[in-house]
């Protein structure tokens, strides 16, 4: 049996039967059909796709699943090239973990299952970054199986239209609208509900004023007879962001060259190229003092960093330095990164926006006489 708050469960059938068609009818009409991973439809390519547009938007992946596309066209393709080269062309989209995890996840298609992806929702959820509803995509859009998907979208949708209050990330939210999101689900054309349902809440059911009257589930949508659109999905109870700071050393050699180091594999901007960095101010001139004897330091403003559980406030020490010690040379470990003649390496965006900043000469502005 299925239940949600606020309709009584003769009115949530008739909700339920009537979401789908109007839904499906949308999609065929209005839906966005025209999108680089709607073209040449393979789990591959859904894939990549479902991967990048976790957390990001559309327009922001279209040029990145394009690059990606062009470089990676196949799961060998991917699963043979080297992680920097991988997370290079990731430099920008954010959520690194998700370029390392594609990765490991080509690697084991390859390895394990011989290059085709697996086709049941067990085996693709078990692919490294691949949750229960990126799997069901997947399947749904390339594949025609029938699976219910509940991504961010989707629970918005789902909250809003059947009057689910509560939480969507605690465990008994998310199982009501998992038993919502299956009974919508239909037995056909199941790849285009599966769009239709992330493109409504991408396009009309949007977080801040959805545009209720271009809805095509409005008649029967609760928050909108209610009037409760702003206060659905409920929110997470916030505590206060807690703050971090952080100092990087921006070595700067005579020729432009900025000094950048490899992260370690695990944590955060894990598998990138960073500036060193160090947690107080005085642990980053000692650094400098002991690899590069007495070097004057500069400060430029803070760089701000939103991280999913905090922010990081980033202070850059500035040294430019004329000679190097032989054993801070390019490697695994360390790299001189001409920005001007770009590796292709992934960097934090702290290194991207900085650089910037701080070491690229600024454009020249021609002035314009006005005599
Ligand atoms: Fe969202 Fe408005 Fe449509 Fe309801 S009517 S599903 S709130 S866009």
């Amino acid at each position: 049996m299925i239940e949600a708050a606020n309709v009584p469960s003769s009115g949530l059938h008739s909700a339920v039967a009537e979401f789908t068609p109007a839904l499906l009818d949308w999609f065929h009409r209005h839906g966005r059909k025209h999108l680089p991973w709607q073209r040449d439809i393979t789990p591959y390519r859904v894939w990549v796709s479902e991967i990048m547009l976790q957390q990001t938007q559309v327009a922001t992946v279209i040029p990145y699943y394009e690059r990606f596309m062009a470089r990676f066209p196949d799961v060998a393709t991917l699963a043979a090239a080297s992680i920097d080269e991988v997370l290079h062309l990731w430099t920008g989209l954010g959520y690194y973990a998700r370029g390392r995890n594609l990765h490991r996840a080509a690697q084991r298609v390859v390895n394990e299952y011989g290059g085709v992806f697996p086709s049941t929702l067990d085996e693709m959820q078990s692919l490294p970054g691949i949750g229960r509803s990126t799997a069901g995509a997947i399947l749904a859009i390339s594949l025609s199986q029938r699976h219910p998907i509940l991504d961010g979208n989707v629970k918005r949708v789902l909250t809003r239209y059947f009057g689910v209050r509560g939480f969507p990330g605690e465990a008994k939210i998310e199982a009501k609208l998992w038993t919502l999101a299956d009974a919508c689900t239909p037995a056909n054309d199941v790849g285009s509900y599966t769009q239709a349902t992330m493109d409504l809440g991408a396009t009309v059911c949007v977080r801040s004023r959805p545009l209720c009257n271009a809805c095509p589930v409005s008649k029967q949508c609760v928050a909108r007879i209610k009037g409760l659109q702003s206060e659905l999905p409920t929110r997470k109870l916030r505590k206060a962001r807690p703050q971090r700071d952080a100092f990087a050393v921006l070595v700067i050699r005579n020729d432009g060259a900025v000094l950048l180091e490899k992260r370690p594999a695990a944590g955060l901007w894990g598998g990138l190229w960073a500036f060193p960095q160090f947690d107080e101010h005085s642990l980053a001139s000692q650094w400098l003092n002991d690899r590069f004897g007495a070097v004057s330091e500069a400060t430029s403003d803070i760089y701000h960093h939103a991280f999913t559980h905090f922010d990081l406030q980033l202070h850059p020490v500035i040294a430019r330095v004329d000679s190097v010690p032989a054993r801070i040379a390019d490697g695994d470990e360390h790299r001189w990164y001409d920005a001007t003649r770009p590796a292709k390496i992934g960097l934090t965006k702290p290194v991207v926006d900085l650089i910037r900043r701080i070491v690229l000469p600024p454009p020249v502005v021609r002035q314009h006489s006005l005599l």
